[in-house]
């Protein structure tokens, strides 16, 4: 079964909210970045959040239908999460909310969740003990296992899914092995192989093809996450905030862009620009030394803008729609 949780995250529907980095756990397979590991910080996609309203701007940015609170362990700072958690069911009471945790969650916590979780992914690391997974499925949430496939783990994981069938789990997710800049010294000394062409540990895919012939369970690939779902909401947050001179390619932002010498002179392109061809004046945007527009009309004004005084450069960006907006690829014209 595909959680209600993963099915809005492939559409790209789901923020990820990241509540802490701060984890009491250590993995040696722990999937975050330097940044991130034990750094008590919070973001919203890939906006640092500073205050309630970073998280409701940002999940207004993509017209998120529900959120997935992640870290470090959410439940380490359980006062903070269930802020969050409300927060967002306030303002959207139908917003769905799934938390990641590697903690053994008590009824006291359970209770408090309930009516603000929609979905309780429980991370396993010692798979000796699903007393708390039992625990859980009594309350009003849906509750799954979400794990890495440790290429090691393969007969224990087929024991494991077989026990949580028998306790009645309601989905278990197997996500492909990654590695991270921090954890390859650990994938090596366990003599794993590191693929060359994404973050992902080439066993994991075929032992996982051994335990992942059930219904309730669901295998998660790196390209699901970094292909599909990353991309579909770079593409819903795209069409949301894109301005009326920007193209969607590929979940990027596409746009024509003319570096000038200063503001003075960018304004004077703007002008001359909206002189020579027939556009509305929101396609030619001055901000600073920049003048942005349609790629395409950046394209056909090179002929003459480029031997003009004051005029650095003249190219193609395309960049992720993103809080911080990156730069993904150049092209010079
Ligand atoms: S529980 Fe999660 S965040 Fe904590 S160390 Fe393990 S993988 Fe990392």
């Amino acid at each position: 079964m595909v959680a209600t949780g993963c099915n809005m995250c492939l559409k790209g529907a789901k923020m990820v909210l990241f509540v802490t980095g701060v984890c009491g756990f250590s993995c040696w397979y722990c999937p975050l970045s330097e940044e991130r590991w034990q750094k008590d910080v919070v973001y919203a996609n890939e906006r640092p959040v500073l205050c309630d309203d970073d998280v409701l701007e940002e999940a207004r940015a993509m017209n998120a239908l529900g959120t997935g609170i992640t870290g470090g362990d959410p439940v380490g700072c359980l006062e903070r999460t269930l802020h969050y958690a409300t927060l967002l069911k306030k303002e959207w009471p139908d917003h769905h909310i799934h938390l990641y945790t590697a903690s053994h969650l008590k009824e006291k916590t359970l209770e408090v969740m309930e009516g603000l979780i929609d979905e309780l992914r429980f991370h396993l690391i010692d798979f000796s003990d699903i007393s708390f997974v039992s625990r859980a499925l009594k309350y009003r949430f849906d509750v799954g296992v979400e794990i890495p496939m440790i290429p090691s783990r393969v007969r224990e994981t087929q024991h494991l899914i077989q026990r949580l069938k028998g306790i009645g789990i309601h989905f278990i997710n197997i996500n492909e092995l990654e590695y991270a800049d921090r954890t390859i010294e650990e994938m090596r000394k366990r003599k794993l192989t590191l693929s060359n062409d994404t973050c992902v540990i080439e066993e994991s895919g075929k032992a996982a093809a051994q335990v992942v012939q059930d219904e309730v369970v669901h295998y998660c690939t790196a390209h699901d996450k970094d292909s599909i779902q990353l991309r579909n909401r770079f593409i819903r947050r795209a069409a949301l905030t894109r301005k009326p001179y920007e193209d969607i390619e590929d979940g990027m932002l596409v746009k024509g862009v003319i570096v000038c010498c200063s503001g003075r002179a960018a304004r004077n392109i703007r002008t001359l620009l909206l002189e020579r061809v027939d556009v509305p004046e929101a396609f030619v945007e001055v901000l600073g030394e920049r003048v942005e527009t349609h790629w395409a009309l950046a394209e056909e004004a090179v002929p003459w803008i480029k031997p003009m005084e004051g005029i650095i450069q003249i190219g193609i960006e395309k960049r992720y729609p993103t809080y911080t907006n990156p730069l993904i690829e150049y092209i010079p014209l």
